[in-house]
């Protein structure tokens, strides 16, 4: 799939839509999701134009990968969920039920999440 440079992530990358920004550096912009499903729920994309986690993985150099990935421990432990536990999720393609097509980690936390989110 080609990278769709409206996007609402690209959009909130280039500042035309505000976010409740958590964290940034170099390579990934952390924020608030607008639709909580947790006490803590918080998005975490790299800056570069992915569409997807497959993207990246195919695409991206070590650092842009290395560096969502230390985002991710980064906010979890800023926010305050990493001692209890939290969960990072990526949902990926139609099946995956992914909505924005800007690869974006999300990360849940705050109380029991169980096994899973949601898989209906
Ligand atoms: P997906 O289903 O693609 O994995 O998740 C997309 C997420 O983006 C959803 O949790 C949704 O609430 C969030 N989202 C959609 N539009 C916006 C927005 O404009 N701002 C923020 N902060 N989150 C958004």
């Amino acid at each position: 799939m080609a990278y769709d440079t409206n996007n609402i992530f690209a959009r909130i990358l280039r500042g035309e839509i505000p976010c409740k920004k958590v964290y940034e550096d170099e390579y990934t912009l952390a924020f608030h999701d607008i639709s909580p499903q947790a006490p803590v729920h918080v998005l975490v994309i790299p800056k570069g134009a992915y569409v997807s986690m497959d993207d990246l993985a195919a695409n991206g150099s070590d650092r842009e990968i290395a560096a969502l990935y230390r985002a991710v421990s980064k906010v979890a432990h800023d926010l305050g969920v990493a001692a209890e536990g939290y969960r990072f999720l990526v949902n990926c393609g139609v099946n995956g039920g992914q909505e924005v097509p800007h690869l974006h980690v999300h990360i849940f936390g705050g109380r029991r999440l169980g096994r899973m989110i949601q898989i209906a």
